[in-house]
């Protein structure tokens, strides 16, 4: 049966494919599929089970998706992205994640200079073509160029933004985990360790059935464009976005060995083996074993594989050797954050921000459903184009706020605001009026291609302003989409420590921002972080996992994100701060 992960991922790609059709991100169409998406994804009943006239009722779902969807349970495809898939291959796709070129944009690259891919575009490029194609120009060809290589796409290795292939994943692990015989059904290789993008994805599932009934299962989703290796345990496809999956099913006393071997990296799994070899054993994806008699010495579970080799078990996250080895031998490893250690999330939007979907008090019903102990409601400043909100909307949410904490009476709720960094640091409102918030989080969301000076300043000003608790998605990147504001990241680093202001780790998939190289690098300073969902619906306040995980990998110890304090600290420090 199809889950409805499954139906979120192609309602997902029937969206996008729709707006390179349509020549617009922002059409009826497109909109009421991403509606679709999203509420299939949140859905806990199984759509593949309900009738489509009561699809069609559920708010969220109108007469035309609920009609593809029954189409998709009862033939396993729709009619309609079958078509838009032949009419814009994954290549063609990709021309649209270049920062300039919208749907738009790339229909008319290829109408005028059938241009099909990054590689057209960039050979295009190359012999000064597309300033000849109505709309662009000379300096659109620089833009361009200079994007692509920022970017690091069109070159021989493709690779996947992680929003996209979580989601990918997501589908395939879901309808594999429901086969007969399957405990168990993960992505494993980069994914798993959280890279940003990834080349491939690997999933691993755990069988005490037939394998085969899982490979039929696999080869025949909807999601595959072409099957690319059949096997009787492994097998891989090309899906419909242009990622290669691969999939292996193992036997349950195998899980440990073969999550490890499938996790990676290369360079971790080389450290590995070379201690195995130390002991006289090798590793390989089914066990380590005893080389001279065969005996098997560990393989059902990937502590037990750390343990023999005389290690910790070392976090997905910092499988990449570099230094997680010694510190996992010693008993060294960082004091990582855990999900159940968040204890409030400082960075959400109600549907008085022109782009929040849901009113406060479903926001904060959401925050208090996930125990939270503190909570801050930060709306846009007044500063953003149409988006933002005004200083009497603030009033008025002040007083719905005073109305809501007894509601919550276990909860803190902080009225704050996602307060926008002018080009010279400056920031909304003015101290007065801003001295009446209880929390700000103060983020890019212009100018994105000052120089490195000033983009460095820009931040430290603002980092330095009492109003301003917390700097939010750093550098504006968009995963694959969009590169980062260009910063003096030591400076900023500095900045931050000297003037308290927390960095933010933005937990939506496509941002995860700041970057992992940037916590990282402030490892042993005195730099605080916090861990928040920058939601726009209650859905969204559930990515603290992404957020967490994005902490992991940048080696962030517990006690350094705020919001894994209890609320006496936590708002004693925030308070601070802004005196
Ligand atoms: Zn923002
Ligand atoms: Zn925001």
């Amino acid at each position: 049966m199809i889950t409805n992960g499954e139906i979120a991922s192609l309602l997902g790609e029937l969206a996008a494919l729709t707006a390179l059709a349509e020549g617009s991100n922002q059409s009826f169409r497109v909109r009421a599929y991403e509606r679709a998406a999203r509420t299939a994804e949140a859905m806990a009943e199984p759509l593949a089970a309900m009738a489509e006239r009561d699809i069609a009722a559920i708010r969220g779902f109108g007469k035309g998706t609920a009609r593809m969807i029954a189409e998709l349970v009862e033939t396993g495809s729709i009619t309609r992205l079958e078509r838009l898939r032949e009419a814009f291959p994954p290549e063609f796709v990709e021309l649209t994640r270049i920062p300039g070129v919208g749907p738009k944009t790339a229909l008319a690259l290829r109408e005028h200079l059938r241009i099909e891919g990054v590689a057209d575009l960039q050979e295009a490029l190359a012999r000064g073509a597309v300033r000849e194609v109505p709309g662009l120009g000379v300096k659109s060809e620089e833009n361009l160029s200079r994007a692509i290589s920022r970017l690091g796409i069109g070159g021989k290795e493709r690779r996947t933004p992680i929003a996209d292939a979580v989601r990918v994943a997501r589908g395939i692990t879901a309808a594999l985990g429901s086969v007969e015989g399957v405990t168990r059904a993960e992505a494993m290789g980069s994914l798993r360790r959280f890279r940003e993008s990834v080349g491939d994805i690997d999933v691993l599932v755990v069988s005490d059935g037939d394998p085969g009934a899982v490979v039929d299962r696999f080869v025949s989703l909807p999601v595959v464009r072409e099957v690319v290796a059949y096997g009787a345990r492994t097998s891989a496809i090309l899906s419909s976005a242009g990622i290669q999956v691969d999939v292996r099913v193992v036997r349950p006393d195998q899980l440990g060995a073969a999550s490890v071997y499938f996790t990676g990296s290369k360079a971790h799994n080389v450290a590995l083996r070379q201690r195995a070899l130390d002991r006289g054993w090798s590793l390989n994806e089914y066990a380590l074993t005893e080389q001279a008699t065969g005996r098997v010495i560990a393989s059902a579970s990937e502590e037990d594989v750390y343990r023999a080799l005389g290690l910790a078990w070392i976090p997905p996250e910092l499988r990449e050797d570099t230094g997680e080895l010694e510190l996992a031998e010693r008993g060294a490893l960082p004091d990582l954050a855990a999900e159940e250690d968040l204890r409030g999330d400082l960075h959400v939007h109600t549907d008085m921000s022109g782009d929040g979907r849901e009113p406060l008090e479903a926001m904060l019903a959401g925050a208090a459903a996930r125990r939270y102990e503190y909570v801050a409601i930060t709306d846009h400043g007044e500063d953003l184009v149409i988006n933002g909100v005004s200083r009497d909307e603030l009033a008025a949410q002040r007083a719905a706020i005073d109305r809501l904490r007894a509601v919550h009476a276990g909860m803190t709720v902080l009225q704050g605001c996602e307060l926008n960094i002018a080009p010279d640091g400056s920031i909304d409102y003015d101290a007065q009026f801003l001295s009446g918030l209880d929390w700000g989080v103060a983020s890019v969301h212009s100018h994105f291609d000052l120089d490195r000076r000033r983009q460095t300043d820009r931040i430290a000003t603002a980092m330095h302003d009492p109003a301003v608790n917390v700097i939010g998605h750093l550098t504006g990147r968009r995963i694959g989409r969009r590169p980062g504001i260009d910063l003096d990241v030591d400076a900023v680093l500095a900045a931050a420590e000297e003037s308290g202001c927390a960095i933010e780790i933005n937990c939506h998939l496509d941002r995860l921002d700041a970057p992992a190289s940037l916590l990282r690098r402030a490892r042993g300073s005195g730099v605080v972080f916090l861990i928040s969902t920058d939601a726009h619906d209650t859905r969204e306040l559930g990515n603290m996992c992404w957020g967490i995980r994005a902490a992991r990998r940048g080696w962030v110890e517990r006690d350094r994100i705020a919001n894994t304090w209890p609320a006496e600290r936590f708002l004693a420090w925030a308070a601070a701060k802004r005196s």
